[in-house]
């Protein structure tokens, strides 16, 4: 459902990990002819990011991959900013089973606001996904990855144009069987891996080259971090930075028998 002759990219308004946010909480704008359709995490310092990309704007739209603080935080300052700018409800798109845990950490303040009633979700309107999702007509995919408890984090799919990896151990059981060849991988990614994460290390023994080769890696710990992920050979994200991801039309798996 994506249209060719649009143009397509993806904005970075952070890259880092949750234990140092000195290149920013990881989270990412997808824009559609250069105008912002679905924003991907909204951690600490996020939304500021955003509206000095945009103008002032706030997000009109967002996907939650999981629920841990660094890719969530400024959903409670949105909905303040929300409230005193009168929008209507923001589209906030959420995987099914993240929706409780969401609902404690964020909704649960009693009196969230002093100036009258006004709590969470008055600013937000709750899109539970399921498998999928449509937003302004584009149509997405979720996916179960490998980060915490199963089930408590999802990669988000654009077919033919992107993957979004969210925070995840390797996952080749989805990059070589579901993502297209078409697709450019953002894919969490630090310098050592560790039982939440994928470490440099990782990607070698866990994907094809061809795999690798499409690979753009964030959430890693710093400046200097990513360097060094870039001198391993790897394109990485960074703050600011934007990648276009104009799909050749191929539609063909990179799944081999
Ligand atoms: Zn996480």
């Amino acid at each position: 459902m994506t249209t060719p002759s649009a143009t397509y990219s993806l904005y970075f308004t952070g890259s880092g990990s949750g234990g140092n946010l000195s290149v920013g909480a990881s989270a990412a704008v997808l824009e559609r002819n250069n105008k912002p359709l679905l924003l991907i995490d909204c951690g600490p310092g996020t939304l500021n990011a955003f509206a000095e990309r945009y103008q002032g704007a706030l997000p009109s739209a967002i996907f939650i991959t999981h629920g841990h603080l660094d890719h969530i935080a400024d959903l409670e300052i949105l909905t303040v900013r929300a409230r005193l700018k009168n929008t209507p409800p923001i589209p906030l798109y959420v995987p099914v089973e993240l929706i409780p845990l969401l609902h404690q950490r964020l909704a649960t303040y009693p009196g969230q606001m002093a100036e009258g009633d006004h709590d969470f979700w008055q600013s937000f309107q709750l899109r539970p996904v399921s498998e999928r999702f449509i937003c302004e007509g584009e149509e997405f995919h979720i996916h179960k990855t490998r980060h915490h408890g199963p089930g408590s984090s999802y990669a988000l799919q654009l077919p033919g144009y992107f993957f979004y990896s969210g925070d995840t151990r390797p996952i080749p059981e989805l990059l070589h069987h579901i993502s297209l060849r078409s697709e450019v991988i953002f894919h969490d990614c630090g310098l050592h891996s560790n039982p939440s994460h994928t470490g440099l290390e990782d990607l070698t023994r866990e994907y094809r080259d061809d795999v690798r080769s499409r690979c753009v890696l964030y959430h890693y710990d710093d400046a200097n971090a990513g360097e060094a992920l870039k001198a391993a050979g790897y394109d990485i994200a960074e703050p600011g930075k934007c990648f276009l991801i104009n799909s050749p039309a191929s539609s063909s798996s990179t799944s081999e028998q």
